[in-house]
């Protein structure tokens, strides 16, 4: 082993969308700190990032029907909807902020507008997604949401869904024009590659294998250099662990209070990718379905057009399944490994509680390619299995910890930000609302890891972020300012110029 010990300001340890957020935030408030980031990939945006490994929807509650579940007395609750969508201002603003100031270019090669649409069939569905839609329209959030059940309207909407559907049962959908696809590896490349202008030191192939704390209260993180296998250490006072699902490892290492009675459950994804072009041009949506019954909310089905290298592609998926890997170019060990005496009973509890849930998991994890086709003509009724690849999507490790109120091992669907009670290390668990919520969540790390600096650069952070601070719900003419100012930099106003198809890769 190597004895070099470097010292720096700052730890960043991966390349992917919160890393890259949060180095970013870091460089513009407070640029004399000295930031290293350490990457055991050979790229940034590599993992869950990447654009073929997520979903790439701007999430926003437009079209995600998990977001607003119906309450025992049959209302809608529309509290999580309004909460996602208001996180998602955040990244909007954040984006048009480095935009306007020409931090990083061509908004168009991240994010573009793509209609956001819910679907479904079935007379007890229709009536939750009228009462969905009666709910949300009146707010203004989802101002310009519209319903329909008329099948010649659907077919406007969605022509390849309808082709050759039979009309057995009701079917409905709501669609909202001002839904985003957002290609979070792009932006992610192109956040590091702003940081790197900036002088920050970008260690590619560098993989962080302990994390350790010095007498004098930094941290030491232990680095092996994949080009030579040569262990370095580094120390900072600040670390941040932003390595997807490479983090509960990491965290575990530190030993801190805050990392003890967590365990991961990791789920693994495929998508199915459209290689005809004739397809693909004939839809212009992401659409949204309803969990099957017993399904985690990860597992929706959704037909999502994307753009990929600026190109027009179309995805269905992704099919939950399970591996025990906690990175999609993880060992088969990790899951076996993350389990350690403090968090047995935590792992314990979890599985005997979610049986169903690894049942589901496992059952998806071995459908028949003939089985998956079955799923996407719950969609696209006229889907031939030649016009269809599949690809392997990221993993996702879902948080399992033990609630407040003594409940242990309880599986959670959203992120967590885990942090040392001093504030000197954070890390990022979890997978969900996932990269469009970003901005939120690293604000989150700044206010509760650098609290003794937030005076000073709140009024730096609000001339990024108008909103910072502010609700939208109670302010709804700053919502539209907001939607408006965002709208016109990132260019989502721009119709027209839709690239050709990705024809058969
Ligand atoms: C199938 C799927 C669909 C999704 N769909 C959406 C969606 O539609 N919309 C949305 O907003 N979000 C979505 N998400 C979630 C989103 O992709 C993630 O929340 C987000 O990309 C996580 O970013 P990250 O930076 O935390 O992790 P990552 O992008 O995974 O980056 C972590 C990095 O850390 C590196 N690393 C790990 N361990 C180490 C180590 N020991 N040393 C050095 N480097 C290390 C990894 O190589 C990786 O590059 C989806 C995720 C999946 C899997």
């Amino acid at each position: 082993m190597s004895n070099t010990q470097r010292r720096t300001d700052v730890i960043l340890i991966g390349a992917g969308v919160m890393s890259a957020t949060l180095g970013v935030f870091l460089q513009e408030l407070a640029p004399e700190l000295r930031i290293r980031v350490f990457e055991k990939l050979a790229n940034a945006g590599e993992e869950s990032s990447n654009e073929w490994n997520n979903a790439g929807t701007g999430h926003s509650a437009l079209c995600e029907l998990n977001y607003t579940p119906e309450k025992p007395d049959g209302t809608i609750d529309i509290d999580k909807a309004i909460k996602i969508n208001e996180q998602f201002q955040l990244s909007r603003q954040f984006w048009s902020f480095l935009v306007s100031r020409d931090l990083i270019q061509n908004p168009q090669n991240f994010i573009r507008t793509i209609p956001h649409m819910s679907l479904v069939q079935g007379e007890d569905n229709v009536e939750f997604l009228k009462k969905r839609f009666n709910t949300l329209s009146n707010h203004p959030m989802f101002r310009g949401m519209e319903f329909s059940d008329d099948p010649e309207k659907l077919t406007e909407w969605l022509p390849l869904v309808m082709e050759g559907r039979t009309f057995d049962e009701p079917i409905a959908a709501t669609k909202i024009d001002s839904g985003t696809d957002v290609n979070f590896g792009a932006l992610t490349r192109m956040l590091f590659d702003y940081l790197k202008s900036r002088g920050v030191e970008i260690n590619y192939r560098h993989s962080v294998e302990d994390i350790l704390r010095t007498s004098d209260g930094l941290w030491e993180v232990r680095v092996r250099d994949l080009h030579t296998g040569q262990v370095q250490s580094h120390t900072a006072p600040f670390v941040f662990i932003g390595g997807g699902g490479g983090s509960l490892p990491l965290l575990q290492k530190t030993g801190i209070p805050e990392s003890k009675h967590i365990g991961g459950f990791p789920v693994s994804g495929l998508f199915m990718v459209c290689n005809n072009s004739e397809v693909v041009a004939k839809h212009h949506a992401k659409v949204y379905g309803k969990a099957k019954v017993g399904a985690p909310p990860m597992s929706v089905p959704h037909l999502d057009t994307r753009y990929i290298n600026n190109e027009k592609t179309l995805l269905f998926g992704p099919f939950a399944g399970f591996s025990p890997k906690f990175l999609k170019t993880g060992s088969n060990l990790d899951l076996i490994a993350s389990v350690k005496p403090n968090n047995l009973l935590t792992m314990l509890a979890a599985g005997a509680k979610e049986m169903s849930l690894t049942k589901y998991l496992i059952q998806q994890l071995v459908l028949s390619d003939d089985e998956r086709l079955d799923e996407l003509r719950e969609f696209i009724p006229n889907a031939r299995s030649e016009d269809w690849d599949v690809v392997t999507a990221g993993q996702r490790v879902q948080v399992i910890k033990d609630t407040e109120d003594g409940v242990k091992g309880t599986l959670q669907f959203g992120t967590e930000v885990v942090t040392a009670a001093d504030g000197s290390i954070a890390a990022l668990l979890g997978a969900s609302p996932g990269a469009s919520t970003a901005v939120h969540v690293m604000l989150e790390v700044l206010e509760r890891c650098f609290p003794q600096r937030m005076n000073e650069w709140e009024p730096k952070i609000k001339g990024m972020i108008p909103s910072y601070g502010i609700s939208l719900v109670d302010n709804p003419k700053l919502y539209e300012e907001i939607q408006e100012q965002t709208t016109a930099t990132l260019g989502l106003d721009q119709v027209g110029a839709v690239p050709l198809p990705l024809t058969a890769r």
